[in-house]
Order: structure tokens, then sequence, then C-alpha cells
């Protein structure tokens, strides 16, 4: 059985208090390894070694930034195999996707802010006097990221925060410890200076508050739920700490009847299915033009029901587990509302049982729900799981004021062939991400993030340097 630890100054360390808890591979139920619990004196303990690694790091030229962080890319490649086996393995989702989507784009995340660095420069402004602007580090920052994509959204903070030239303090999901882990063996390895990066298992509400509240912790950059980022603000906020929080979502697919159909259904099944449900940019509320609404539902949930959900190391899998027995309780729980809410279940709806190996995985069938309005509990609430519900509408407006007709404000993703109706939609809508014809089609340089209760702030080229530095303006007289 694997014993995780910490990463604290350059070394690998049992939590201080010795406490564990339990990992569990959510295919299988079975615990396959023991996380540490830290508590806050690891927290100091890690912090201490930010705080000493802090001044040579912010020294060292970008340059040379640019070659560790080339070589922890290089080192996570010959990893990427073992690393797509432990996501899949501390997720339940399929290997594929873990092979195809999580750990390439974690070594791009690397490779891109390593790019990065080299050309990030600041603005000055020649006239009566020279004004120029200086962005400098901020010294120790915090990291904290879900379970859903564990290194893919780690190695997104945990990159351009290193190469600006701040020192981390990392505190992945206690669901999914073991990517973490490796990075910290590859940074290791890689020859970064002892307290740049630092681990720090635990639960959320003990490590990760104790991060959130250290005083020497400049700032944090959270991914996660709404009410966990609504209480890193009230902590954080008056200790101004800098903040970028990434959010959940309750994410519209608009389709209109002008739209590819073909494309359009099988997008918004990808969109509504991928990774279990378990992305914030799905898409969970489908809205289709009336027209379209009887066709579209018949392929729509013919798709869905003929989605395999099995073994996530199956290579037939499409739909692997949920990420643990809580979490199908609360999906199975939505499913429960919206047949109270008056809502059809037009396929699935329960969990699924698997033969053999995977017999006591957390399995949910891909679920559709009609007949809901979009103001009922289960069209304004994330579920976080492969259900979706499908509302028909009739004119524009209406799709629009559906689609921001929540407390969220993360993604959509528009369907019609009608040029102005794209842009005029995409303008409208209330939205950090809003795609037109495709579904997370990413480009590293744009901004990512959500308005409203979807967060604060964005990730992305520039705007995370701009997060992850102070900047100071210097005037000098001419
Ligand atoms: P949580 O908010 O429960 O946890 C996120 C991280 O925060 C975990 O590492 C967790 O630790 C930690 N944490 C929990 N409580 C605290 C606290 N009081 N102080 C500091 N840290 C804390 O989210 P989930 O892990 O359940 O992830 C699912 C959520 O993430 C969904 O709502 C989803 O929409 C959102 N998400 C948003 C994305 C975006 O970019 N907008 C992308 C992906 C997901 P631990 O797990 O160990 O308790």
């Amino acid at each position: 059985m694997q014993r995780l630890s910490n990463f604290i100054g350059g070394e690998f360390s049992p939590p201080i208090e010795g406490r564990y808890l339990e990992k569990r591979d959510p295919a299988t139920g079975e615990v396959i390894a023991f996380v540490p619990a830290s508590g806050a004196q690891d927290v100091e303990a890690a912090v201490a070694a930010a705080q000493q690694a802090f001044p040579q790091w912010a020294a060292v030229p970008a340059e040379e930034r640019f070659s560790l962080l080339m070589r922890v890319a290089e080192l996570l490649e010959a990893r990427s195999e073992e690393l797509a086996l432990a996501e899949s393995r501390d997720t339940g989702k399929p290997l594929w996707l873990a092979r195809q989507v999580d750990i390439p784009r974690a070594i791009r995340n690397f490779r891109f802010f390593a790019a990065a660095v080299l050309h990030w420069s600041s603005e000055a402004y020649p006239a009566q006097a020279l004004h120029y602007t200086i962005r400098q580090p901020l010294g120790v920052v915090a990291c904290i990221a879900p379970w859903n994509l564990p290194l893919y959204l780690l190695t997104w903070k945990v990159a351009p925060a290193l190469a600006a030239g701040n020192c981390v303090v990392a505190k992945p999901s206690e669901l999914t410890p073991t990517t973490a882990t490796m990075l910290a063996q590859i940074i290791q390895q890689a020859g970064f200076p002892a307290g740049v990066f630092n681990v720090v298992h635990g639960e959320g509400s003990v490590a990760g508050a104790a991060l959130v509240a250290h005083p020497a912790v400049r700032a944090i950059s959270f991914t996660g739920g709404t009410h966990t980022g609504r209480e890193i603000a009230r902590i954080a906020a008056p200790l101004f700490k800098k903040l970028t929080l990434e959010l959940g979502g309750k994410n519209p697919t608009i389709i209109f009847t002008d739209s590819p159909f073909e494309q359009a259904v099988a997008e918004a099944v990808r969109a509504a299915f991928s990774n279990q449900g378990e992305i914030c940019l799905c898409g969970s509320r489908i809205l289709v033009q009336r027209p379209l609404y009887e066709r579209f539902r018949q392929e729509f949930v013919q798709r869905a029901r003929t989605l395999r959900v099995g073994d996530p190391l199956d290579p037939s899998t499409q739909q692997g587990a949920l990420i643990s027995e809580a979490h199908l309780q609360r999906v199975l729980s939505y499913v429960e509302l919206a047949r109270q809410e008056g809502g059809i279940v037009l396929c699935g709806g329960e969990q699924i049982r698997l033969e053999g190996r995977c017999r006591n995985g957390y399995f949910f069938a891909p679920t559709v729900i009609e007949e809901l309005g979009p103001k009922c509990r289960v069209n304004q609430e994330e579920i976080f799981g492969p259900v979706v519900t499908l509302l028909p509408f009739d004119e524009e407006e209406e799709a629009i004021a559906i689609a921001n007709g929540t407390p969220y404000g993360l993604a959509a993703s528009v369907w019609t062939e009608n040029l102005a109706r794209a842009h005029r939609v995409a303008g409208a809508l209330q939205a950090g991400i809003v795609w037109i014809n495709c579904w997370m089609v990413r480009d590293l340089r744009t901004p990512f993030g959500g308005m409203k209760q979807s967060g604060l702030g964005r990730e992305g080229g520039w705007e995370a340097f701009y997060f992850f530095t102070e900047p100071k303006s210097v005037t000098v007289a001419l």
C-alpha cells in the first residue's frame, strides 16, 4: 500500500502529527493509498521553506527558470504513462482520457509558461519624465486544486507562479493526491532549489484553511467549488491577499435550428458527459430551439443511452467512475429532486453496478431530464456529474435570458450558422468563456475564468503573470 509524503524544503517528509487519510480507487472502492492529513504545523514548515527560498529564486534569470520549467515538461513526458495511470486510478476517469487530455495538458502548461517568461516584459512611457513598470514576484503563493483534473489544473497554476519567480505551496485535493506527489519528485529531479516548490497534503478544511490564513502567503490561486471559494475569500480579503477563484458553473449549450445538426449533437453529448460530467466547463443545461427540439431530444438521448460506462482501464470505456461514494449519492439526490420538481428522466438516473473488478465502484448512468423550468433547483445548482437537462426555447432573447438566469457565469457553447446571431449572443451571454460551434477548444494565451459566482480573476496567458506579480511604477525625471 502506497503511503504518500509531503514535499517540504526539497525533501519528502511524513506529516508532523503522523495522521493519514485513506485514499480509495473510485472504480473499485478499494483503499489504494494513505495520504498525509497535514495540519497547521506542516503548513508552517512549508511556508517557512518557501519564504527562505524566495529571495534567491526571485533573482534567478528568466533563461534559467525557462530551462528548469522545460526540464519538468521533459520529465513529465518521460513518465506520462505512469502519470496517466495514477490519474485514472485517483479520479476514476478513463485511462485513455488521462493519456489524451490530462497529462499532455500538464506538460503543455509547463512548456507554455516556460516559453512565456522569456517574452515577459513591462511597459515604459518616455514623456517629460520616463515612466516604467517593474513587475516583481509576490513571494510565497498558494495553489489549491480540485480532484476532477488534478495535475492539469495544478500545473496551470504552479507553472506560471514558478515562471514568474514565486515560491509555491501546493495543496492538492485529498481525493487525488498522487500526481502532485509525482510532480514534486520531478521538480526535485529537475534541479529546482529546495523550498521553491512544496506540497502539503490533507483536508481542505484543515491544511487548506491553514494555508489560506497564513500571513506570509501573499496570493491564493484556487480552483474548486463556489462554497469553498466564498470561504477562502472571507478569510483572505481582510488580509489583502491576491485571489483568483475559478469556481463552479451551470453552463448552457444553446442550439439554434440553423446549427450544424450532426456536429451539434455530437459535441453536446461530449460537453455533457466528458469526464463523467465532472468538468467545470461541462454543458449541463441544453437549450434547444423549439422546431428542432423533438429531433434533437431523440438523437441526444439515443447517444447518451449508448455511452459505455465501465472500467476506466478498458480502452472502450467512454465514462468512468464518479470520484466518491458521497459524490455519487449527491448526484443521485439531484435526480430525486428533479422528479420532485416535475422532471421526466429520459434515460439513466441511477447507479450502475458493474461485474468483476469494478463491482464496488461508483458508476452512474448518463442521465437526461426534461420538463423542468429554468428556475427550479436542478437547473440552478451545479450537479457536477453526468446529469443534464433539456430546455426548449422560442426566440433568441429567451435563450439568452435562460442562459443568464443562474448565479453562475463560467462558460457557454452556442450552435448556429447565422454569423450575426453568433456574435450577438456571444456578446450578450454572462460567461467568461463562449464557444461558437465548438466546445472546450482552448488556447492557453486566452484569459480563462468566470463571472458572477463562477469566480474572480482570470488565469492563462499574460493574465497569469499579472496575477503572480506585483506591478511597481517608477518615474525618472529627465
Ligand atoms: P472543493 O471546493 O471542495 O475543493 C477544492 C480544493 O480546495 C481541494 O483541494 C480542497 O481540499 C480544498 N479546500 C476545501 N476546503 C477548503 C478551505 N476551507 N480552505 C482551503 N482549501 C479548501 O472542490 P472540489 O474538489 O469538490 O471540486 C469540484 C468543484 O470545483 C466544482 O464546483 C467545480 O465546478 C469546481 N471546478 C472549477 C473549475 C474552474 O476552472 N472554474 C475547474 C474544475 C473544477 P480537499 O479536497 O482535500 O478537501
